[in-house]
């Protein structure tokens, strides 16, 4: 089987290194380096407590995984174990149906009465209630993506970068190939992994599906003694979170701006109101941490489809293409499984632990959908999909 994989992110990459013994692999990435849009942008927080159960399925998947990786993955030290505490301050029970999903898998989640004795950044906090998963992780995305392009090259794969992709090359209704500025490519099947430049290429063959990138922010602090060793916490109905990162944190007042990239990085600076954002939420909802000192920062896409699902899988109504996109703000965290869904079912295997219909790509979606523009859940405000 000859495989050709558009865009050497997380998702693509995964897709590429579970198929590195199946098949001849070839991952297209138009940047300098792989993994250096999306999946340098993020926090890394490897999260299995979402709202959605497909994301869960996946995020469940990748931490099995996680835990026992084989030595030419766990060699470059792609996670480590920090615990979490997820906390709750408008809507207490917002996720007591994940709270009881996981525990049914056997994962590990506590309820917590005195939540700033195992986070203190959360003295004197409001929060209501609160969840502690002792096992959580964060991963390094760059290990991670080091990890699998290593693996794929050892296999004979080729990860080339600098190769931009016009387009895919359609017959008798299938995808056969894509178009670069050096010409053509052809393979028995091509996969989809541009992520926040996926919907621009499916349209491009005549596909309409309405993934939508989302600008968030992320801010780093100056030292502070106290992030040593702190569990990433994150107040999820109000929408902030914090992670040690190097001596200081990494947070964010999880804002969301919708932003259709070009075709330059789509990465950009912080602007001054989700940094205002950030702070006034920290003063409301994070008063231990006073007024942190911010030392840098950066913006970043997180790509959605309107129900928040990721698109997997075959598309269709166009037979050959392969979709690995739609990974939101869990694409690090569902990372290995998205990988592993994808190269099983174009290998023709059964994936018995995620339902293929509804992370289809051709799946029905919704025209409105509610994004959070101050990240606090009870201000979504619903915008119209096109
Ligand atoms: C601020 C922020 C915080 C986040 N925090 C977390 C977190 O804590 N936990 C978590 O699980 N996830 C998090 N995420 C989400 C996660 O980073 C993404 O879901 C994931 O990286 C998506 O990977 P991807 O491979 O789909 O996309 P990308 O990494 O964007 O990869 C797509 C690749 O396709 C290439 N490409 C595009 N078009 C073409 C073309 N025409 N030809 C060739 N190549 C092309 C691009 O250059 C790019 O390298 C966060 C994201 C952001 C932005």
């Amino acid at each position: 089987m000859d495989i050709l994989v558009i865009g050497a992110g997380l998702a693509g990459l995964s897709v590429a290194w579970h198929l590195r013994d199946q098949a001849r692999v070839r991952v297209l990435e138009r940047r300098e380096q792989p993994g250096t849009e999306a999946s340098s942008q993020n926090a890394g927080m490897i999260r299995r407590m979402g709202e959605d159960p497909y994301e869960r399925a996946l995020a469940v998947r990748t931490h099995e995984r996680l835990e026992a990786l084989p030595e030419e993955l766990a060699r470059f030290t792609p996670s480590r174990v920090t615990g979490a505490l997820l906390g709750l301050v408008d809507d207490p029970w917002h996720l007591h149906d994940a709270a009881a999903h996981l525990r049914a898998r056997g994962v590990r989640v506590e309820s917590v009465d005195r939540p700033a004795e195992i986070a203190p950044i959360l003295a004197g906090s409001p929060v209501r209630h609160a969840w502690y998963l002792p096992d959580e992780r964060v991963a390094d995305a760059h290990a991670l993506v080091s990890g699998f392009v290593a693996g794929v090259r050892e296999r004979g794969g080729e990860v080339r970068c600098r190769e931009v992709v016009e387009s895919v090359i359609l017959e008798g209704g299938r995808a056969v190939g894509v178009r670069t500025a050096d010409g053509e490519l052809r393979a028995d099947a091509v996969v989809l992994a541009a992520g926040a430049w996926s919907r621009h290429l499916a349209a491009e063959a005549g596909l309409s599906r309405p993934l939508v990138p989302l600008r968030r922010t992320l801010l780093q602090t100056a030292a502070d003694s106290r992030a040593a060793g702190h569990p990433w916490t994150w107040l999820d109905d109000v929408g902030v979170y914090l992670r040690p990162e190097g001596t200081g944190w990494l947070l964010s007042g999880c804002d969301e701006a919708i932003d259709f990239p070009d075709d330059g990085p789509s990465t950009g600076p912080v602007e001054i109101e989700p940094r205002a954002l950030a702070l006034d939420k920290i003063e409301r909802f994070l008063p231990a941490l006073g007024e942190p000192r911010l030392t840098g920062g950066w913006t970043g896409l997180r790509t959605f489809a309107p129900d928040r699902r990721p698109m997997l899988g075959e598309d269709p109504e166009l037979p050959g293409l392969w979709w690995a996109a739609g990974l939101g703000g869990f694409g690090v965290t569902c990372s290995l499984a998205v990988g592993e869904a994808v190269a099983g079912w174009l290998c023709g295997e059964q994936v018995p632990w995620l339902d293929r219909e509804a992370v289809s790509p051709g799946r029905r979606t919704l025209r409105r959908w509610a994004i959070r523009p101050t990240g606090d859940l009870a201000g979504s405000k619903l915008v119209r999909v096109k």
